[in-house]
């Protein structure tokens, strides 16, 4: 198979001309950190660290980490490297203020973004003669956004068309005959699921390749949406605070994306003792940002469990592979392609006056993820009328809507009916078994 790229000096580069590369933008990079973010240059300090110690892409390790912690910590300006004048775009994943996360972006790392996003689409068979279907949310959510951006900076005709109204998304895609669908692989199985629902099969629908992402999804899943859509099905990783989806992309050859590390350098850590661990071994996946202005994070602990592979690929690119994520190291829930904590139902609860006694039951049903959150009714809210239990409901689950994006099926359940466990509680019972 003929292979196209988008930028073929830098997805081709030798080993050593990409460290190289990488050295260089590192060294201006925690130069530019250290004198604009001064919550960064503090942990530098308190290591023991100074720019001037950073001479290249082998001195990494000396850097300390920033967590999901940090970001909370220095929320919203603290770790931003550009005066706010010179940003042009935020954007947001869902959660209370405790676990936010706002990124900030120049023209220039948006530019950056949209470069990473079009070598996905580019690796997926993508070019200026494709009409690509952008069915990720559009808004703070980064999925929208990024793949327009690449889908425009490819060429492709791009139909901005937001995720939802399944109908219209079917519509535009036979109409105008849509080549590549950008969407979360839940929502791709699910559009599959309502095309095959209304007669037409795999040759009838004009898609050839999907690209899917922002969340885990299995290769069970990828063989279901190859079949009953005809194409061939991408994956595609990113997270906000590195950018968003881009950060890594699969080509032809399907076994994991490759990491555009002239931009995101990955290593992978021990998570309890925070050592680099060797090229194929399993541990948490950390990213540098190597040249994005506004929100560099350096040495960025995803949670991520993965592993990286310099196995040479088919497809003839260099970049480093990371296979699918395979876990978190935290109870990171991702329902329906969004970020869901138990700690933010929790905090719900408590502000609407219930204990925290609760059971979160996420399953998958058709290719959607359905959403259920039990709680135990308290004593003084206890009542047999059931016209009153479904309004309690109905508000509980309103108050949830507004604290996640998504909206769960609440239940009221007895009290003290949810089994107490004697360690940790048992919070989440995720049935989909996706890794
Ligand atoms: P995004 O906007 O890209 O979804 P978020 O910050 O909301 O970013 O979520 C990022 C997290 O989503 C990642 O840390 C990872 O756990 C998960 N994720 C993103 N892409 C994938 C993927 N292709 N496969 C598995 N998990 C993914
Ligand atoms: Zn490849």
């Amino acid at each position: 198979m003929p292979q196209n790229y988008f930028q073929k000096e830098i997805e081709t580069m030798s080993a050593e001309e990409m460290k190289k590369l990488q050295s260089e933008k590192l060294v201006k990079q925690v130069k530019h950190v250290y004198e604009n973010v001064p919550y960064y240059k503090n942990l530098m300090d308190e290591k023991g660290v100074k720019p001037e110690d950073i001479k290249g892409i082998d001195d990494l390790h000396k850097l300390p980490f920033l967590t999901k912690a940090d970001l909370r910590d220095a929320y919203p300006y603290g770790l931003l490297a550009k005066p706010l004048k010179d940003c042009v775009r935020i954007h947001s994943t869902s959660g209370t203020t405790g676990r936010r996360v706002v990124a900030f972006y120049t023209q220039k790392d948006i530019d950056l973004w949209d470069d990473c996003c079009a070598r996905a689409i580019v690796a997926a068979g993508g070019s200026n003669e494709d009409v690509c279907q952008v069915a990720y949310g559009y808004g703070l959510f980064t999925g929208g956004f990024g793949l327009n951006g690449g889908s425009q900076k490819v060429g492709c005709l791009t139909l901005p068309m937001s995720s939802g109204n399944t109908e219209r998304q079917i519509q535009f895609m036979t109409d105008l005959s849509a080549t590549i669908l950008c969407c979360t692989p839940s929502y791709a199985a699910y559009i599959g699921e309502t095309l095959k629902e209304q007669g037409y099969k795999p040759e009838d629908i004009p898609l050839k390749a999907g690209i899917f992402g922002a969340e885990p999804w299995t290769e069970e899943m990828r063989q279901g949406i190859q079949n009953t859509l005809g194409i061939k099905a991408y994956d595609i990783y990113g997270l906000t605070e590195t950018t968003g989806p881009g950060v890594a992309f699969e080509c032809s050859e399907q076994t994991g994306m490759h990491v555009n590390e002239d931009h995101f350098y990955a290593e992978i850590i021990d998570p309890d003792t925070g050592e680099v661990l060797p090229e194929g071994s399993k541990g948490e996946l950390v990213f540098t940002s190597l040249d994005k202005e506004a929100f560099p994070l350096l040495r960025y602990r995803t949670r991520d469990i993965c592993v990286l592979s310099r196995e040479k690929c088919s497809c003839g690119r260099t970049l480093v592979k990371m296979a699918k994520p395979m876990g978190r190291t935290d109870d990171m829930l991702i329902i329906r392609g969004v970020n869901v904590f138990p700690s933010q139902i929790e905090a719900v609860l408590l502000k609407e006056g219930y204990e925290p006694n609760y059971q979160i039951i996420v399953d998958r049903v058709n290719n959607n993820d359905t959403f259920e959150v039990n709680v135990e009714m308290t004593a003084d809210k206890f009542t047999d009328k059931v016209s009153d239990i479904l309004a309690m409901e109905k508000s509980l689950a309103n108050a949830m809507k507004i604290m996640l994006g998504i909206n769960p099926a609440v239940h009221l359940v007895a009290p003290k009916s949810i089994a107490r466990s004697e360690g940790k509680a048992v919070r989440v019972i995720d049935k989909r078994k996706l890794i």
